[in-house]
């Protein structure tokens, strides 16, 4: 669910999440960043071409393709030495206090930078140092070890499993220390307000880091990050829409600082696709092997979210009015891939669980309540459908309650999840597609019924039921007939209609939104064959 996919997912690593997201996050950045296999190293002649102002904006912009391509070999450029290495080292550090004193005069130079780019005087200093791979690493483990909330990370495990997005008993604490710690560049620590920098990185390869990450310090001292995303702290959706606004302006301040001096910024671009300057997320075995939930979740904030943040630098006038952002935050993930929604203030409906979760006999343990958001409704259309149909369904999202909930005496799982669609007919559209979606992912299936936009079966982990009247649709995995039955008469809708001639069943035929499909704009290929992309977006954090 946006939610706890987010959370997990995101804080990457989900055993931070609710406390310490921040820290995590600031370290998937840079371990990304070593992850990374620059393109060059798979085609030199393109990483060999020497920049100039005329690679770079090589027809005065009239063609997009080729600023962004230019824009990559740009990116490409900044990062010589790992291409020449292939790949993170592996040797013992090589620090000297020359090389120290280089990484904190460059940690100066591109905070100023940064500083008069984002229109944000530099508050107070920024403490710096330079650590080794084992003192950064002992670092995140004890933050690990501090921050971690069992009780949210289990609810989100569980819910994941129930929904099919992870498989059960998924190593998942396992497997976001193994990411966390694969390799590690540098982090940005909110808590102490400090940069650290690994001692084996060079000079040259950490500005672009740096651009990314002192921006997160620079907003840090305005904005207080940690504070403002606890504020929804309750909302896993609306916490993941407030990350992509840091990891976003983020993404699109590095772009800007790599055009400083060309005359040109992040918002001459217009048909943005940020996706271009991302790496391949096979570069990092970790992250390859991990469930495409938690790798869409890791990259969501960059992604959908610089281009969230660029379209605000182009509605507005420039970064001093971005930095509304941190008043007027964007509410949900569904405001993040169609910014205009945010725009015109178009707001996720309230969604009112309270009425099913009275009907949910004793002996059940609520473990979370919370919100899925666009984003997660379509990771679950998209698990079983394919991404067309989640593109084509998920954007008619409205709104979503969902609670998981434990039968203590025997570790059943209950799921309940009420979802508002824009309309009567996207919601008859959905419980089409949810419909197949069940139908794939419990294929051991028994007493199934169907009745006019009502579909329930058995399993061994006990009933699955759908129903959707009028705009919602309610959805219950783990439950019985008679605690449906009495959620449904708690919401006030009629019983389901009887079963439906064969002709006549839900289409899954999906037809496109009227609201604005922005993804499909920004996947429109800008880049020819030819052109990589080049970093990674959990480089950054
Ligand atoms: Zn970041």
């Amino acid at each position: 669910m946006g939610a706890e996919i987010a959370k997990w997912v995101y804080t990457r690593i989900i055993v931070i999440r609710h406390r310490t997201l921040t820290a995590f996050r600031r370290v998937i950045t840079c371990t990304g960043i070593l992850e990374f296999r620059p393109a060059a190293s798979r085609r030199p002649s393109l990483y060999g071409r020497r920049l100039t102002s005329a690679n770079l904006f090589p027809s005065q912009m009239k063609k997009n393709r080729q600023f962004v391509a230019a824009l990559c070999l740009l990116i490409a450029a900044a990062l010589p030495s790992w291409a020449q290495k292939g790949g993170p080292p592996d040797e013992p550090p090589e620090a000297s206090g020359r090389a120290d004193a280089e990484f904190l005069q460059a940690a100066d130079e591109v905070l100023a930078e940064m500083s008069n780019l984002l229109s944000l005087p530099i508050r107070e200093p920024l403490k710096k140092s330079v650590r080794s791979r084992d003192e950064i690493r002992q670092f995140l483990l004890r933050q690990m070890r501090e921050d971690k909330d069992d009780a949210k990370r289990y609810a989100d495990q569980k819910a994941l499993e129930a929904l099919g997005l992870i498989p059960k008993g998924y190593p998942l604490d396992q497997k976001l220390v193994a990411l966390l710690t694969e390799q590690i560049a540098g982090l940005y620590d909110p808590k102490q307000r400090e940069f650290f920098i690994a001692d084996w990185t060079q000079p040259t390869e950490q500005r672009l880091i740096m651009a990314h990450e002192l921006t997160h310090a620079l907003q840090d001292q305005y904005f207080h990050v940690e504070k403002w995303e606890e504020e929804v702290k309750t909302n896993d959706d609306a916490q993941l829409a407030r990350e992509s606004v840091l990891e976003g302006s983020a993404m699109v301040a590095m772009i800007d600082y790599l055009l400083r001096g060309t005359g040109k910024s992040s918002r001459d671009i217009q048909d943005f696709d940020p996706s271009l300057l991302v790496g391949d997320v096979n570069d990092s075995p970790e992250l390859a092997q991990a469930p495409m939930v938690i790798q869409d979740e890791i990259t969501f904030p960059y992604i959908p979210g610089a281009a969230f943040v660029q379209r605000a630098l182009r509605q507005w006038k420039g970064w001093p009015d971005v930095h509304r952002l941190f008043e007027n935050p964007p509410a949900s993930t569904q405001q993040i891939l169609h910014p205009d929604l945010y725009f015109r203030g178009v707001m996720p409906a309230q969604v009112d669980l309270a009425p099913l979760a009275k009907v949910v006999p004793r002996g059940w343990k609520k473990l979370d309540e919370n919100v899925m958001g666009e984003f997660a409704v379509s990771e679950i259309l998209k698990q079983f459908l394919g991404k067309e149909q989640a593109d084509a369904i998920a954007p008619s999202w409205a709104g979503d309650r969902y609670a998981i909930y434990q039968r203590e005496s025997r570790m059943q799982i209950l799921l309940l999840i009420r979802l508002k669609l824009s309309e009567e007919a996207a919601a008859t559209r959905f419980f089409g597609a949810y419909h197949s979606l069940l139908e794939k992912k419990d294929q051991t299936r028994t007493a199934e019924s169907r009745r006019q936009n009502f579909f329930s079966f058995n399993t061994p982990d006990g009933g699955v039921f759908l129903r959707c009247y009028g705009a919602e649709c309610l959805i219950a995995e783990g439950a019985t007939q008679a605690m449906f039955d009495a959620m449904i008469s708690a919401v006030h809708w009629p019983p389901a209609l009887p079963a439906i001639p064969e002709s006549d069943k839900p289409a899954i035929t999906v037809q496109e939104r009227a609201v604005s499909p922005v993804n499909t704009a920004f996947r429109t290929i800008v880049l020819s064959q030819d052109a990589e992309t080049l970093v990674p977006a959990y480089a950054f954090h």
